[in-house]
């Protein structure tokens, strides 16, 4: 079979599930994986003949894109913030908004030059906390998950990136105390009511870790309260606190934060223009 036969059969297998252009980009994701050559190397290569183990490899992703696996989990791996990130079922693949978060504390930090003190609290896999460890190569930096197999992975991310990161491996809503006052205390924690099930994609509800998403209805900020209570504690007087945040929910958490004592808590919208980000000050 040649490389040419193989993206054909992929646009006519794939077409009625996702659009032309997708069906594309995933062939060419899937080729520079596979037979290591970019898209443009593709197009001078069409009569290349693949061998068997090569259209086992083509053959076998195409069931799981049909089956609706995000080519993130198929290939292992996407990029965070620049970086090469390894990612996997036990970990949520990172989101282009949460790279506006990083972006917000890096703009906000940038010229502090001393040692800082940062905590990522529910790393997943470590995305937030080795970005902000790669670009702010003097910060000490600490990340904490429930999840031991999500530390895993992201042990493994910052060794990957060359980054030095204490993991704590803990359910934050049984931390009584953390261990450091910080500078930076960032989370994306889970999110996603339950009623909002409705409206993902079955690529997400089939394939993601529930546990990094959902949320009951009655309670949806439960991770904000206990973090912002720790926070409250644990934050140097000029430290700073950051959320990703659930779009519907920017008013009440943003007074939740402010009822708890924080003076300046300013809310932020990203890219999509929904509310999603929400940075706090105690002073
Ligand atoms: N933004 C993610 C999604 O829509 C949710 C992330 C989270 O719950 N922290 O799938």
């Amino acid at each position: 079979m040649k490389i040419k036969d193989i993206r054909t059969d992929f646009i006519n297998s794939l077409v009625e599930i996702y659009d032309h252009e997708e069906v594309l980009s995933f062939f060419y994701i899937l080729s520079e994986e596979i037979i290591s050559l970019r898209r443009v190397d593709v197009a001078i290569h069409l009569d290349r003949v693949l061998s068997e183990d090569e259209v086992s490899k083509f053959e076998d992703a195409k069931k799981r894109i049909i089956n609706q696996e995000p080519i993130q989990y198929i290939i292992g791996n996407t990029h965070f913030y620049g970086l090469s990130f390894m990612v996997n079922k036990d970990v949520l693949i990172p989101r282009p908004e949460t790279e506006e978060l990083v972006d917000w504390i890096l703009k906000d930090i940038q010229d502090v030059k001393d040692r800082l003190r940062v905590l990522d609290i529910g790393t997943g896999s470590g995305c937030i906390a080795i970005s902000l460890a790669k670009k702010l190569p003097n910060a000490k930096v600490f990340a904490m998950d429930i999840s031991d197999k999500a530390i895993d992975t992201a042990r493994k991310n910052a060794k990957i990136n060359e980054v030095d990161i204490t993991f704590i491996h803990n359910d934050i809503l049984n931390v009584q105390n953390l261990p450091h006052n910080f500078d930076v205390i960032v989370s994306n924690p889970p999110y996603v009511r339950e009623l909002e099930k409705q409206e993902m994609k079955p690529n997400v509800l089939d394939n993601e870790p529930s546990q990094a998403l959902f949320v009951s209805d009655h309670d949806p900020l439960i991770f904000y309260r206990k973090i912002t209570e720790l926070a409250k504690r644990n934050l140097k007087p000029e430290g700073v606190l950051y959320f990703e945040i659930n779009q519907y929910l920017g008013t009440e958490t943003k007074s939740m934060i402010e009822s708890s004592g924080f003076n300046s808590v300013s809310l932020r919208k990203d890219i999509y223009d929904n509310e999603r980000m929400i940075r706090a000050r105690l002073n």
